[in-house]
């Protein structure tokens, strides 16, 4: 599993290379609006990768403690399905989704 999360910390890695140069300048002003909301489109995938591999890293912390697997919230063990399908999740279904309601 831990080698399973390495892979995922590698991918995202590989998701966002960083700058590119020479790219994002353009001269045109006609162009800069375009630029500017892809510039936006490349910052949220961005924010959305940080924040996966924090989860991800947060998920090796909790293999470090013994404590991966269990749900954060409620301490009861997080089904492995949902596990193969996201080895970061912190929290059971029923936790996460009360958790994203918190949130909004
Ligand atoms: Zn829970």
């Amino acid at each position: 599993m831990r080698d399973e999360l390495d892979r995922s910390i590698l991918i995202l890695h590989g998701e966002h290379p960083g700058p590119q140069a020479g790219v994002g300048y353009p001269q045109d002003s006609a162009d800069a609006g375009a630029s500017l909301s892809e510039a936006d489109r490349t910052e949220a995938v961005l924010i959305s990768a940080r924040a996966q591999r924090e989860e991800v890293l947060a998920a090796l912390a909790r293999i470090e403690d013994n404590t991966y697997g269990h749900c954060v919230d409620c301490g009861h063990q997080i089904p492995a399905g949902r596990l193969d399908a996201r080895p970061e999740a912190a929290r059971c279904v029923s936790c996460q989704s009360a958790y994203a309601k918190r949130r909004r």
